[in-house]
């Protein structure tokens, strides 16, 4: 994606690769991440983890969210489909 203007309203104000968080015990600061089991036990499944990142509009406050493994994902996809 063009990461210099705003895919909705085309400002230039892009606020980049901000890191998205979930506040969980104790207010300790987690990452949002995608995640995909590549396995498909009842306990223990591993799986892939993807963290999130967002590309913020400074004018419309539009979000577009990307990861930066996709190719992991991907395959962690395949295989699980495979499963
Ligand atoms: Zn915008």
């Amino acid at each position: 994606m063009d990461t210099n203007s705003c895919h909705k309203c085309g400002s230039n104000k892009i606020i980049p690769e901000v890191r998205i968080v979930d506040y969980g015990h104790m207010n300790q600061m987690r990452d949002l991440s995608i995640h995909i089991k590549t396995t498909d036990n009842i306990f223990f499944n591993k799986f892939e983890k993807g963290q999130l990142q967002a590309n913020i509009c400074g004018s419309c406050g539009s979000i577009e969210l990307s990861v930066h493994n996709p190719h992991q994902l991907w395959e962690a996809y395949l295989k699980h489909k495979s499963l």
